[in-house]
């Protein structure tokens, strides 16, 4: 294996317009104005990482990231449209409308520069925080085919680790040493599942070795960090493969250690979650919103129900109560891993609890659940629980059916009048007050 990171040893290769594919076309008009202007001003100015990477490979990029040797102030005097976000390493984000680039100053690698580099006891990286030059920015990038620079100067390619040949083979190879570039890092590992299941690449042999030996150090990093890469993983439109490939890896065992528990022991809860994440991708596809709330409690659906039964049982809990305490408690287990804030939890739990509910279809009480807010999601929940065998068929048909009855439709199937009419007391008389006994 080639090592593509000895670092500052060599200078890039400069892949000329001629010889490469990628046409400013790819390109959003704003990216261009920031990088002209800057280009303009006499700085050097690049496009570099993901935005370069997926324009080889025809992806149309979305995302546009810019690296220039100007400051942060001296892009901030440039732009009035800019704002400085960051304390600990300061970027420029340049406004057009909706769309924001990101411009951030070369930044030196964190191995040049270990007097100002701290690392924790595993040896993640906790501050790195020295401007640069290029030729310094580009050993502290993750993988080779993400550090490639577009020129704007001349519309070449600038390729200091093989980045090129990477993207052609479709490989996933890290700059430098992979255990130390893990160990510093912990979620690369997660960004290296994220852009084989993307791009369809291979993961480089000695990355999957290393991703093996360093899989439980994601439990070192922020819960938060890991909520805003859970939402990469699964909301991109690649969340079947995603999932594949975290397992075989160990990681989603260390992101959900719950879910992983009955996985590996229960098929048709394999069946369900697969179902879920192939649905995903095809709204996401479709450009239907997707809300992480319901992938997660998909995830926690087995888990969560084991924990219901134990407390139903134990405490005579009714079914609803049963699955919202144990959600709650499942929840406070797995924040400790992936925070998920409350806006997220909350209805999450709601859906769950609801479930025992479409079983009910006779009477008021099962009617109501129709205009319960969380209807919704817990009905699309449940349609998927149908569709891989958890729920009969007219049950879910049942479901689908009284959405679009009328009012007396909708009355007879839920056996409104069913009820003979003694049952029914008159309003008044269920407000009375009792007598008061002394
Ligand atoms: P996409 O936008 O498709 O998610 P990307 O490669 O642009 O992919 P970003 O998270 O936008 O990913 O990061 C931009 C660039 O910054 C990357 O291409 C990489 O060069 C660098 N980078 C981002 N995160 C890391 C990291 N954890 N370690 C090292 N380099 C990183
Ligand atoms: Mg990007």
């Amino acid at each position: 294996m080639k090592n593509s990171g000895s670092p500052r040893s060599h200078a890039p290769k400069i892949i000329p317009r001629a010889a490469h594919n990628v046409s400013r076309k790819e390109f959003s008009k704003s990216a261009l104005k920031v990088l002209y202007r800057l280009d303009k001003a006499g700085y050097q100015s690049f496009l570099v990482g993901g935005c370069v990477r997926d324009a080889m490979l025809e992806l149309h990029p979305k995302d546009f990231d810019v690296a220039t040797n100007a400051t942060p102030d001296e892009v901030r005097a440039l732009f009035g449209n800019c704002r400085l976000i960051g304390r600990r390493f300061r970027l420029a984000h340049v406004r057009f409308g909706r769309e924001i680039i990101e411009v951030a100053t070369f930044r030196a690698a964190a191995i040049h520069v270990d007097d100002d580099v701290e690392h924790d006891r595993e040896g993640r990286i906790l501050r790195d925080n020295v401007y640069g030059s290029i030729d310094e920015d580009v050993w502290r990038r993750d993988f080779t085919c993400n550090a490639l620079y577009y020129n704007i100067a001349d519309f070449s390619i600038w390729d200091y680790t093989g980045g090129v040949e990477d993207v052609e083979r479709r490989q996933l190879v890290l700059i430098g040493d992979p255990e130390q570039r893990l160990r510093e890092d912990p979620v690369r590992m997660l960004r290296a599942i994220r852009f084989a299941a993307k791009l369809e690449f291979s993961i480089d042999p000695a990355v999957v070795r290393a991703i093996h030996h360093h899989a439980g150090l994601l439990t070192n990093v922020p819960a938060a960090r890991l909520f805003d890469e859970f939402l990469k993983l699964f909301q991109s439109g690649h969340a079947e493969r995603t999932f594949e490939l975290l397992r075989e890896h160990g990681l989603f065992a260390e992101m959900f250690p719950a879910t992983e528990q009955e996985l590996a022991r229960d098929s048709d809860f394999l069946r369900f979650v697969l179902a879920a994440v192939r649905n995903t991708d095809r709204r996401v596809h479709a450009g239907k919103s997707v809300t992480p709330m319901f992938l997660l409690g998909v995830f926690f659906w087995a888990p969560v129900r084991k924990l219901a039964e134990i407390r139903r049982v134990q405490e005579k809990m009714p079914e609803s109560q049963a699955l919202s305490v144990a959600a709650y408690d499942l929840v406070a287990q797995q924040q400790r891993r992936i925070s998920i804030p409350r806006r997220f939890t909350v209805p999450m739990r709601e859906m769950l609890a609801l479930q025992p509910r479409f079983l009910q279809m006779r009477g008021k009480r099962a009617m109501k659940l129709l205009s319960h807010r969380r209807f919704r999601a817990a009905y699309d929940f449940m349609l998927l629980r149908a569709r891989t065998g958890q729920i009969a068929g007219e049950t879910a048909d049942f479901w689908t059916d009284v959405q679009t009855q009328s009012g007396d439709e909708r009355a007879a199937s839920f056996q409104l009048n069913a009820r003979p009419a003694k049952q029914r007391r008159p309003r008044g008389r269920r407000r009375r007050k009792k007598p008061q006994v002394p």
